[in-house]
């Protein structure tokens, strides 16, 4: 398996999630705009990529509502499993979003350089879009973190771990193989996890939230969706 491009990719990916980061860090001043613009990205995200990607991968394998019925069962099981956690107490449960997060970048880079030899775009279009995905990453990471309160070295680590996540995944797929049927149902399981961050953790609630942050849901939906239409996924 070459490893050299993919991994490249996750760097540029990683690099951009970065970049994106610090945007999210400086840039944005009203914390409840970056909220809401990342419920509609992640929101968007579990619906017109990760979803899409785990039928895909399961095909032949898994019926369409069984890989459904999994992410159904992701969004009940992440508070049951959030709050198991909140009871030990160490704040362990405030990291959910974030590591969620990395799974799906660390997964991403997994799967690009598993499936890099069978489906190689031109490298320009694939480059771009592993840009405006990290940046994407980079967003949702800091938003993830500051929901929930982290403080800002405990983002700025979130940061840098999921930046490195795709490397990492791509390094991985060199020496572990899964199963496309499992990696299905793991991407299903995350689908379900990010609808359930996205409207309870992120999502402005209706009537006490400006339209502003509404609208800056219906944004990043907008914008995801399209990416998502124009990306073929
Ligand atoms: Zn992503």
């Amino acid at each position: 398996m070459d490893i050299v491009i993919p991994l490249g990719f996750a760097a540029l990916s990683g690099l951009a999630t970065l970049a994106g980061g610090q945007l999210a860090l400086t840039i944005v001043r009203r914390q409840s705009i970056l909220l809401s613009l990342s419920a509609g990205a992640i929101f968007a995200v579990a619906l017109v990529a990760v979803l899409p990607e785990a039928i895909h991968l399961g095909r032949g394998f898994w019926h369409v509502s069984g890989l459904l019925a999994i992410a159904a069962l992701g969004y009940a099981a992440y508070p049951l499993l959030n709050r198991a956690l909140e009871a030990g107490g160490n704040g362990i449960a405030n990291h959910g979003g974030p590591f969620s997060f990395a799974l799906h970048a660390g997964l991403g880079g997994f799967i690009a350089a598993v499936g890099f030899g069978q489906s190689a775009h031109a490298g320009l279009v694939m480059a771009s879009a592993a840009i405006a995905h990290g940046i994407a990453h980079g967003i949702n990471t800091v938003a993830l973190a500051k929901a929930p309160g982290l403080s800002r070295p405990a983002t700025a680590r979130w940061l840098v771990i999921n930046a490195s996540a795709p490397m990492l995944g791509a390094l991985l797929a060199l020496v572990v193989r899964v199963d496309e049927t499992i990696l299905a149902a793991i991407m299903a399981v995350l689908a379900g996890v990010f609808l359930f961050i996205s409207s309870h953790s992120l999502f402005p609630r209706t009537g006490s939230a400006g339209v502003r942050d509404h609208v800056a849901v219906a944004i990043a939906i907008v914008v995801v969706t399209a990416f998502a239409l124009i990306a073929g996924h």
